[in-house]
């Protein structure tokens, strides 16, 4: 049997600027046919840019399969494999995909939902309070006008925008550190850079003294200075750490490490 994980070709239908630095590509097509999705709201795919051999991973921020439509939101930054072929006319580029895998698990007595991240976490934070029922509240980093977003989480959310400094430097963490927690056992998911990422979660567990089951805080990518992240699939990592039994934020720490 084949240990390979599925991978799909797809070609991209659509491409639509939503906001200065956030782009949906609407891919499609006959190679889509057995795509499958996990039905977890923070699932991603990995994605392969025509002239590339490394992926980026993109989160699904819709799959329809009776249209065949897979949505997927870009950001678009300086440099970089996916963002400086997304800022180009890439409709009609063949793109592969890979199979999604998720890791959003909100315990089924959560009473509340708090959802944190950056403009990169945007798209799974609307896909996650899309589908939950519960109470959440939002806190979204983005340096983009806030009216071209304004639109892009589900309405019934309350969402505190948060002008990303100027420097480009996330201050997530210290927004993070300064919350006011609601009352009772929830969910706290939270996505965007991964120094920002790191402190949070010792933040979680040191001060806050949460059980790994209460929260997910996950790296997306990783601030450097001229040396490239090294893409590393998030799936096996996490597969692997479930194997050892290790709780999601170990999980998520010993993807970051594995980025080097
Ligand atoms: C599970 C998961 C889901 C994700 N979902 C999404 C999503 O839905 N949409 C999305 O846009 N991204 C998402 N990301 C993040 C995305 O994979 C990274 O931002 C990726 O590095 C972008 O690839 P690139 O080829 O554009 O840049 P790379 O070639 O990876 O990096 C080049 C340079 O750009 C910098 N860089 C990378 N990303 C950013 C950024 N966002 N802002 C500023 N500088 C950056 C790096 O530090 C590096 O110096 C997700 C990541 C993970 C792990």
């Amino acid at each position: 049997m084949s240990t390979r994980a599925a991978t799909y070709e797809a070609e991209v239908l659509s491409r639509t600027p939503l906001s200065e630095h956030l782009v949906r590509l609407v891919l499609g097509g006959p190679g889509l046919a057995d795509f499958t999705s996990t039905g977890v709201p923070d699932e991603w795919v990995g994605l392969l840019v025509p002239g590339q051999f490394q992926s980026r991973y993109y989160t699904v921020r819709s799959w329809d399969p009776v249209a065949g439509a897979l949505v997927l939101d870009v950001v678009v930054h300086d440099v970089g494999l996916v963002t400086e072929w997304a800022k180009g006319d890439c409709v009609g580029d063949v793109v592969v995909v890979s199979a999604p895998k998720g890791s959003f698990a909100m315990p089924a007595d959560a009473a509340w939902l708090m959802l944190v991240g950056d403009l990169t976490a945007l798209p799974a934070m609307a896909r996650i309070a899309e589908v939950t029922g519960v109470p959440t509240r939002a806190w979204a980093e983005v340096p983009d006008d806030v009216v071209a977003l304004a639109g892009y989480l589900p309405g019934r959310l309350e969402v505190d925008w948060l002008e990303q400094p100027g420097d480009g430097v996330s201050r997530l963490a210290d927004v993070v550190t300064d919350l006011v927690w609601p009352e009772g056992d929830g969910y706290f998911w939270m996505a965007g850079e991964s120094a920002q990422m790191r402190a949070i979660r010792k933040h979680l567990m040191r001060e806050r003294g949460l059980p790994g089951t209460a929260y997910d805080v996950m790296g997306y990518w990783r601030e450097t200075t001229g040396r490239q992240p090294r893409a590393v699939d998030p799936g096996p990592v996490y597969r692997a750490g479930k194997r050892a039994g290790k709780s999601d934020e170990e999980i998520w720490a010993d993807y970051d490490e594995a980025r080097g």
